[in-house]
This record gives structure tokens, C-alpha cells and sequence, in this order.
């Protein structure tokens, strides 16, 4: 899948103040690839995620998904696009807290069409052993790996992360970071990773960077490595 964004504005209204979160901004996400969006904190990248995954809407400019143009989608057909076809993961994990690790599982399979296997991805995050335990018995890296399948199994054709490793050691992020790398490469899934750590940036095989809502910079990576 594809993501267009050509010269997207988006403005907040904060009591007096407007905050031009996005200007003009244009960039391509390619299909299956692992993309990183750099830049410092109010710069505009969880606009630039929230805006791709229908949970805000953009003032002008175009936003097309793959065959889905987002500006003048019905609220009823956005909720449907951002069910079916995404899956989000946040810093903080979002978990059910009186839900197993299954159960949590169960409630992205419930959300989509045509789900993948329970079991294979759970094994796939390594939680299969850990499918009858409940959040709080977990430690945040094993949370974020149940956030990861719970978004996964739906089969969704982008995985949209806000600072995925933001609340978990550098250890255990890295291998969260290879979790993503994996799920990039065994299902195709487009990949788009918010981020302040510039080291994410080496393994993706497109950085965006952003400053002020304005796209600064965006190449490729000719080796994108693994996170070491
Ligand atoms: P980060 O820097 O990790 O993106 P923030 O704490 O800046 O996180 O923002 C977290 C969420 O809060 C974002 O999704 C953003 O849309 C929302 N947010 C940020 N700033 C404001 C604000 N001034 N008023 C209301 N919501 C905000
Ligand atoms: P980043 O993710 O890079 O930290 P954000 O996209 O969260 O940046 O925010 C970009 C700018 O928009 C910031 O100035 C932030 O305070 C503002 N902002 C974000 N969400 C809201 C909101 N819901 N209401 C008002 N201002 C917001």
C-alpha cells in the first residue's frame, strides 16, 4: 500500500492560538517498507500518523491510502478504514486489564475481516506460552508485544507507531524494534515508526524528518541495518 500526502495543512485551535501542526505537507510512504518519522517533540509527527490513520482529520491538501482518499471520507467509512485496514500501536500499550493476553488478542481479531491465526501470531510475538496471563503480570516489553499482535492479527496492510519503544529499556525496545523489522518482512505490512531516537532511523528503509509541522528532509537508506 501506498501513501500519498500532497500538501497537507492541519490546524489546531488552542483556546486563542492556532497551531499549524502540518504545512504543506507532501511526502510518499512506500508499499511495504519500513518508514521512520524523526523530529522533536511538537513538531508534527503523531499529526502526520493521526492524519494517515483517520484519527484526525486534515484542513486541506490530500491524503490518499492505497485506494482510499481520506479527504472527504464519511466519518462512518473512515472508522471503517482505520478498523480494517490499519493497525496502531502507542507508547503507552493500551491493554484490557481484566482481559488475558488472548482476550486482548481477540478483540483486534474481532475488529477485522479477514483476521490472521490466533495462534500463529502469538507464537510469532513469542506470548504464546503467556496467552492465559494478564497485563499486569507482564513486564512492558511482553505488553507491547501483546499490543503488537493485537494490531497484527487483524492483517492490516500498515502498522501505525507512536513512539513504540518510548516507555521500555534500550534492550528491550531494540527487540521490539526487531519485532517490527520481522512482522515488515514475513507480512509485508507497511511499517511507519514515530520516534525521537535517531537510531531507529538506520533501520528503516525511508526516514521523514519533520521540524515546526514542516517536512524537513526524507531519503532512503541504501543499507538499512538491524538494530543493534
Ligand atoms: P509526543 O510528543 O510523544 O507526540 P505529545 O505529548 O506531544 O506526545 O502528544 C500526545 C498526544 O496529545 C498527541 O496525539 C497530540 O495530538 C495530543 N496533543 C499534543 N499537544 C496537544 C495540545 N496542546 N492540546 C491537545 N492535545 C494535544
Ligand atoms: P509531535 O508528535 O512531533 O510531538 P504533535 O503532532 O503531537 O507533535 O503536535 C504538533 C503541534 O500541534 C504541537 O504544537 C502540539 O502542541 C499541537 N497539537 C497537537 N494536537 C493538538 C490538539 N489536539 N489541540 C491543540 N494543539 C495540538
Amino acid at each position: 500500500m501506498s501513501i500519498v500526502l500532497s500538501n497537507v495543512n492541519k490546524i489546531y485551535q488552542s483556546g486563542e492560538v492556532n497551531v499549524h501542526a502540518l504545512k504543506e505537507a507532501s511526502i510518499e510512504i512506500p508499499n511495504k517498507k519500513i518508514v521512520a518519522i524523526l523530529g522533536p517533540s511538537g513538531s508534527g509527527k503523531s499529526t502526520l500518523l493521526n492524519v494517515i490513520g483517520g484519527i484526525d482529520r486534515h484542513d486541506s491538501g490530500s491524503v490518499q491510502v492505497d485506494d482510499h482518499q481520506l479527504d472527504k471520507m464519511k466519518d462512518k467509512d473512515l472508522t471503517e478504514y482505520r478498523r480494517h485496514s490499519l493497525g496502531f500501536i502507542f507508547q503507552q500499550y493500551n491493554l484490557i486489564p481484566t482481559l488475558t493476553v488472548e482476550e486482548n488478542v481477540e478483540v483486534g481479531r474481532q475488529l477485522s475481516q479477514n483476521p490472521l491465526d490466533m495462534k500463529e501470531i502469538l507464537e510469532k510475538v513469542g506470548m504464546w506460552d503467556k496467552k492465559d496471563k494478564f497485563p499486569h503480570q507482564l513486564s512492558g516489553g511482553e505488553q507491547q508485544r501483546v499490543a503488537i499482535a493485537r494490531a497484527l492479527i487483524k492483517n492490516p496492510r500498515v502498522l501505525l507507531c507512536d513512539e513504540p519503544t518510548g516507555a521500555l529499556d534500550e534492550e528491550t525496545g531494540k527487540n521490539i524494534l526487531k519485532l517490527l523489522q520481522f512482522v515488515n518482512e514475513t507480512y509485508g505490512t507497511t511499517v511507519c515508526i514515530i520516534t525521537h531516537n535517531n537510531g531507529i532511523g538506520e533501520m528503516a528503509h525511508k526516514v521523514i524528518r519533520m521540524k515546526s509541522g514542516e517536512i524537513t528532509e526524507h531519503f532512503y537508506n541504501e543499507a538499512p541495518v538491524d538494530p543493534e
